[in-house]
């Protein structure tokens, strides 16, 4: 191989840093995080295993879908890894806030009370409960909705203050017609602590204490397969999420999930599909084996997004940004949060992220206004799937600090190619 060909652009030092250099600070946790990856692979591999998974859950259903036995097993092989009562597993769920806005609509009755305890909801929510009005939404229904902020405050086993449940305003909002209590796991578009199973159980423990009948819902997005276990482990009734992020390991092309008790979930079935038919109708149009494939596939890719969002977080605090997580115990999601300052910083990030990436490289991403969303959002997506936030993907709404939230990367090598073009253009 030619010299220039094996040195390429990498071993040189630039701004003092050295992406190597940062590697081998991080190998420790490197390790810690495959061993994460082992656990949750054995436990992917032994559900399809005792699920007897063979070719035939392969086939493609048509017309009703009656007797998809490939969609059936599907759940059954997500509530075991989930460990939960039962599973709605669906690619005709269009995106995780179509399956959230379901286990919504199916759970909550007029003059029910919704309760977010991790702040305001994720922005594509906003019409769906009615924050922003909207016809159609819940609070038309008549379905009231509040919310509690996370509190920053001394948690135990963290050295300085976190952002973390506010019981005691939880405990004042709570009321006789809270129905549901959320918890969204993952930071979305803001900087604060992103919530680990356990921490999640402490909540359910404080919830159910206080009214046993009252549903705990985690929006899960981006949290799976972060750590060996997962909220439904210590107690959550029904967790939600999107098969184009995390478990969907890069193959799935479409769908959400939804895991959890099984009354909850037969309530989710009748509104996605009808009342009466639930669970039993609806093709899945051929997509059973990349669902399946694709939670085979998931531990090694969520771990090859974790190293990335570590890689990348690490690079940032050495060129002087603030950014999240700072540590792998902080990792409770897939995502890297970096504080640039500047839109100018924060359109040169993400567009560097768009002609680093297998597709559409020789795109240009430029902020502008996104359904659902409330601010102007730059956003770059170079993937496979359209939108797909598993594969390396990267966003910012154009407001000050100029945050850009990055997420996903298929293959760790994508991230380190990508920080070394980006401590080269912030050299130049
Ligand atoms: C991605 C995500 C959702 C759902 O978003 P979709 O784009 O509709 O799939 C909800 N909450 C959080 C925290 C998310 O990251």
């Amino acid at each position: 191989m030619p010299k220039d060909k094996r040195h390429g652009f990498g071993e040189k030092k630039m701004l003092n840093i050295s992406i190597s250099n940062i590697e081998k600070k991080l190998k420790e946790n490197f390790e810690y995080l495959d061993s994460i990856q082992e656990k949750n692979f054995n436990k992917v591999l032994e559900s399809f295993i005792n699920n007897k998974i063979s070719k035939d859950f392969f086939l493609e259903s048509t017309g009703y879908g009656y007797d998809d036995a490939g969609r059936d097993i599907i759940d059954k092989v997500y509530s075991e890894i989930f460990h939960t009562e039962d599973a709605l597993v669906r690619c005709n769920f269009l995106s995780g806030t179509h399956a959230i806005s379901t286990a919504f609509f199916a759970n909550l009755k007029p003059n029910d009370e919704l309760l977010y305890v991790t702040g305001m909801p994720y922005d594509t929510l906003h019409k769906v409960i009615g924050i922003t009005p909207c016809s159609g939404s819940l609070a038309d229904y008549n379905i009231k909705f509040d919310y509690v902020n996370l509190k920053k405050q001394k948690v135990d086993s963290y050295e300085s203050e976190i952002e973390y449940f506010d019981f005691d305003s939880i405990k004042k909002k709570i009321n006789n017609n809270t129905k549901i209590v959320v918890a969204q796991r993952s930071k979305g578009y803001s900087i604060r602590h992103s919530f680990s199973s356990k921490e999640i159980g402490e909540l359910v423990k404080f919830v159910k204490n206080i009214n046993q009948n009252i549903i705990v819902m985690i929006d899960n997005c981006y949290g799976e397969f972060v750590l060996e276990s997962e909220p439904s482990d210590y107690g959550a009734d029904l967790l939600v999420g999107s098969l184009i992020k995390n478990l969907g390991g890069g193959l799935c092309k479409s769908g959400a999930y939804i895991v959890g008790k099984k009354d909850l979930i037969e309530n989710c079935a009748y509104r996605l599909t009808v009342p009466g038919q639930g669970k039993e109708i609806g093709s899945n149009f051929n997509q059973n084996l990349n669902i399946l494939q694709g939670l085979y596939f998931a531990p090694q890719i969520v771990n090859n997004a974790l190293k990335s969002a570590l890689l990348l977080s690490n690079v940032a605090m050495e060129l002087g940004f603030e950014a999240f997580p700072k540590h792998f115990e902080m990792q409770n999601d897939i995502v890297c949060a970096i504080k640039l300052n500047s839109s100018d910083k924060l359109n040169n990030f993400v567009q560097l992220i768009q002609k680093t990436s297998p597709v559409d490289s020789y795109a240009m991403p430029v902020a502008s206004d996104m359904p659902g969303y409330d601010n102007k959002i730059i956003m770059a997506c170079g993937s496979f799937i359209q939108g797909a936030s598993i594969e390396l993907s990267s966003d910012g709404p154009m407001i000050e600090p100029y945050i850009a939230y990055t997420q996903g990367g298929l293959s760790y090598f994508q991230m380190k190619y990508f920080c070394k073009k980006w401590v080269e253009s912030l050299n130049i």
